[in-house]
């Protein structure tokens, strides 16, 4: 197995937030306030109702709506259909797939022209 060159034997160094400060967001399993933390948590603690909510792994791709219901900012795993309010309970669709469906289905009878048609006989 290669082993790669370094210049200096990597240091044991004890965890320190990125010097970028990158954050991140979610929203409180609680109080749904939205919250910051610092990339690579994987619980973050709402300072408002102290309510721990977990991080979804790194890599997930996480999208937003707005619920229909009580119009609550919702967190949801992209890719998912259904999302249900925590709040309210309302199941709002998520739209995303399906607006691009509908906005094909628009380009394709756009343009649609049909002339007269000559029959001979
Ligand atoms: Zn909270
Ligand atoms: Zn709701």
């Amino acid at each position: 197995m290669p082993v790669p060159l370094a210049p200096y034997p990597a240091p044991p160094t004890p965890y320190t937030p990125p010097a970028n400060g990158a954050q991140s967001q979610l929203v409180c399993s609680g109080c749904r306030n939205l919250l910051m933390y610092p990339v690579g948590a994987t619980s973050v603690c709402c300072a408002v109702c102290n309510a721990v909510t977990a991080v979804p792994p790194p890599g997930t791709e996480m999208a937003q709506l707005v619920c229909g219901g009580c119009h609550t900012l919702l967190m949801y795993i992209r890719g998912a259909t259904n999302v249900q309010c925590s709040c309210c309970h309302t199941v709002n669709l998520a739209l995303e797939g399906i607006l691009v469906l509908m906005f094909k289905e628009l380009c394709m009878h756009d343009g649609e022209n049909l002339g007269d048609v000559c029959v001979v006989s």
